[in-house]
């Protein structure tokens, strides 16, 4: 299958009589015979579901989809993004242990990795999105357990070098693990490129409604974790009768000992009925990334020729440094994310996007409707215009996150709000 019509049809195969549409199993648990049968379950002698924390049907097709999408052999479907990337971490590093991460990546996963996963033990070596083989490298201890991206990152937009990055964790036998939310695999498959486990929060693209907060976890089956220092995964967990994860199973011991460990401890499960939603996203998201890539473009374009407005950040334009990594990891486009700075101040930027009508402000990216946010007003609000600056957010930035409505309407809107400054 197409990955177009792995959108529509991956997941739900309804068998005979079965409802055609995924149905929502919204049911902590699941009823069975005898003893012995749950007995099974909890051995992982067979597959089934028991308990909705740890699997559920619903769920579990959405996975399958997402799985089939990235080129996994696993995924699994968490309550957020934010837990989604918490779990593919927390499954290989414990106290003591160091991760390597590219230091342009969204505010969220920064602070997780800077200050609650540091308060466990685990430190991070942060480094620049464009480090070379050798920086990469140099970074990397004993005790490192993965090396952590985003493929086009929130917000910066900067493009990582999957295959470089992939190089270097795999000649330190350590996996690449890529947050892959803003390309979603439309645009971008980071397993192809060498990465082992890909995140996401579905939240945005994926379920493309602004309906859900969700995450995933997909596990490539492609890093050997025998060659690796990976007792949690090559030798007995005695949390787990003694099981050794990848004799079990195999390519998919990350993916097992993910449900089997983290999410059975820490809880994060998504509800049926946010998975349901989910996966109707999925069905129109070949549609829907196919049009933000081409808006998101347009509306580049049309503010790099703007008298009025300094600069513009998108990988799609010719000029921007992360251009030509954008056209081997994305050339089919680098979708609806756009964000420019007013030639003028912050109360500039603060009346264009007070001005736009179509385009609402709301602390949110990637969905359907295009929205904006002057983050120096919202999500950075405490900082001072020199900090602002350091952390590469001016005071004049304005992002955007363009939608699938018409481009006529789009621009209208951009350009009748620029016009009152
Ligand atoms: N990863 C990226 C790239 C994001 O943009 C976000 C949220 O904006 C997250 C992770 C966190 O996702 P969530 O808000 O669903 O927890």
């Amino acid at each position: 299958m197409k990955i177009d019509t792995k959108c529509c049809q991956e997941g739900w195969k309804p068998k005979n009589g079965e409802p055609r549409v995924l149905p929502i199993y919204q049911s902590t648990t699941f009823k069975y015979d005898t003893s012995e049968d749950m007995g099974d379950l909890f051995d992982l002698k067979v597959p089934g579901y028991f308990y909705t924390r740890l699997a559920n049907p619903t769920s579990g097709y959405v996975e399958q989809k997402i799985s089939a999408l990235e080129g996994g052999v696993g995924c699994m479907l968490t309550a957020s993004g934010q837990s989604a990337n918490l779990a593919a971490i927390l499954n290989i590093a414990q106290a003591g242990d160091h991760i390597v991460s590219s230091s342009s990546i969204y505010g969220g996963t920064y602070n997780l990795i800077a200050v609650s996963i540091k308060k466990m033990g685990i430190e991070t070596t942060f480094i620049p999105p464009d480090s070379d083989y050798d920086t990469i490298c140099k970074a990397i201890r004993p005790n490192t357990r993965l090396i952590f991206g985003e493929t086009l990152a929130n917000p910066a937009l900067t493009v990582l070098d999957i295959e470089t990055f992939a190089k270097a964790a795999h000649d330190n036998n350590i996996p690449l693990v890529v947050d892959n939310t803003f390309p979603t695999p439309i645009n971008c498959r980071p397993i192809e490129w060498g990465a082992d486990i890909v995140t996401h929060a579905t939240t945005k693209y994926m379920d493309g409604h602004g309906t859900i907060v969700g995450g995933a976890v997909v596990d490539s089956g492609n890093f050997d974790w025998t060659k690796g220092n990976y007792p949690e995964l090559t030798e007995p967990d005695e949390s787990y009768h003694g099981l050794v994860y990848t004799e079990a199973f195999g390519k998919a011991a990350f993916y097992n000992k993910c449900v089997t460990g983290v999410m059975r401890d820490l809880g994060i499960s998504p509800s049926p009925f946010n998975s349901f939603l989910l996966n109707m996203g999925l069905e129109t998201l070949h549609l829907r990334m196919e049009r933000h890539n081409k808006n998101g473009l347009a509306v580049a374009q049309y503010l790099k020729n703007h008298p009025k407005i300094a600069w513009v950040k998108y990988p799609g334009l010719e000029d921007d440094p992360g251009y030509e990594l954008a056209q081997k990891y994305m050339p089919n486009g680098q979708s609806g994310v756009v964000s420019f700075g007013v030639d003028g101040s912050k109360e500039d930027a603060i009346k264009i996007i007070n001005n736009l009508k179509l385009i609402t402000i709301v602390t949110h990216v990637a969905t359907l409707t295009s929205c904006c946010l002057h983050p120096a007003s919202a999500t950075h609000r405490q900082l001072s215009d020199e900090a602002l600056k350091a952390c590469g957010v001016p005071p004049e930035l304005i992002r955007l996150s363009i939608g699938i409505e018409d481009i006529d309407d789009i621009i209208a809107d951009i350009d009748q709000a620029i016009a009152k400054i």
